[in-house]
């Protein structure tokens, strides 16, 4: 019987293992499908506070699990594939493993939203990705395409201009849900190709094994056309990593925790931090923040019940 398991390993999750390994609670982290979450993917982070040069994302998200292990956190492998939060102590199914725990920090964060084509789903990593800071020096003196039209899709095709050719940034309308200033920037980079009103119908060539050129739709003519692409990266958003909770815990229509304030969710005992509740700031910071809530409201609860 654990005290305190934390589901996801990246700001979130550690910093709960790190307030909830301090105060002798002997947590432990399931990490995860994406070990060290979103920070892992990154490369250098400028505004994590107390660090005036930038840190590297990885070894930041590193740091702050090698300090938790220093108070006792422990650390597994693996996904919570099922849930039962109905009754106390809960159990969580990890990968055909269950265990018991008398609290629950869900910190498993949101993933990345895919156009759901076929084709897209079978060239990831041969030419479809995600993440701009991890693949775009793939792509020097390349045809890049992103798409979306908020601040990742601004941000990503700004970023990718260091490496590409051209980057076509393909947007399913003419209006923007990106920030001003995100925009404004990306308009002004003479790299940067707007096709707007377009959506992806196709990527090739699933059979070369690798990405060469995608088929857009005009959807407000109609008009198919065919454009030559090295990388296409996916930047439409993100997906909560609730599956495992459903029905278990109050979700919002997206998916993401419904929150009752200070860390707590709809099941008394369970404690959301990060990403998987908070869709506006979505900083390492503030998922770090979350964390250090859920660990001292997780903390308080153990108390109260006289753990
Ligand atoms: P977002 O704001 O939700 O934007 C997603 C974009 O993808 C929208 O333009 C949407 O189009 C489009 N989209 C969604 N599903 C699609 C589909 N199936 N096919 C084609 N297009 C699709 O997501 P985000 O850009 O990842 O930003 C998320 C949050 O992080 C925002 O609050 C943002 O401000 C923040 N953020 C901030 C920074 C920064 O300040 N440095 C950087 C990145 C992100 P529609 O507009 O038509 O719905």
């Amino acid at each position: 019987m654990r005290n305190v398991v934390i589901v996801g390993s990246g700001c979130a999750g550690n910093t709960a293992a790190i307030y909830t390994a301090r105060a002798n609670l002997k947590p432990l982290v399931i990490a995860g499908h994406e070990p060290g979450g979103q920070l892992s993917l990154t490369t250098l982070v400028e505004n994590f506070p107390g660090f005036p040069e930038g840190v590297n994302g990885p070894d930041l998200v590193e740091n702050m699990k090698k300090q938790a292990q220093n108070f006792g956190a422990e650390y597994v492998h693996g996904s919570v594939i099922e849930a039962d939060l109905s009754k106390r102590p809960f159990r969580l199914n990890i990968e055909g493993e269950w265990l018991e725990t008398r609290t629950l920090i869900i910190a498993s964060g949101a993933s990345a939203r895919w156009l759901g084509l076929e084709s897209e789903q079978k060239l990831i990593g041969h030419g479809v990705s995600s993440c701009a800071t991890c693949d775009g020096f793939f792509y020097r003196d390349k045809q890049i395409m992103v798409v979306g039209g908020g601040d990742s899709a601004m941000e990503e095709a700004t970023f990718l201009t260091r490496f590409g050719r051209e980057v076509a940034l393909v947007h399913r309308r003419d209006e923007f849900r990106a920030s001003k200033i995100m925009l404004d920037r990306a308009r002004a980079n003479p790299k940067i190709r707007f096709v707007l009103n377009s959506v992806v119908e196709d990527i090739y060539d699933i059979e070369k094994g690798y990405v060469t050129g995608v088929k857009l739709r005009n959807v407000q003519t109609g008009e198919l056309s065919e454009r030559e692409v090295d990388g296409l990266f996916v930047a439409i958003g993100h997906i909560p990593n609730t599956a495992a909770f459903k029905g278990q815990i109050e979700l919002d229509e997206g998916g993401y925790i419904k929150s009752r304030g200070n860390a707590r969710t709809s099941v008394t005992g369970v404690f959301h931090a990060g990403d998987v509740e908070d869709r506006v700031y979505r900083q390492a910071i503030t998922a770090s923040g979350a964390g250090c809530m859920a660990a001292m409201e997780a903390e308080r609860f153990l108390e109260s019940e006289g753990h």
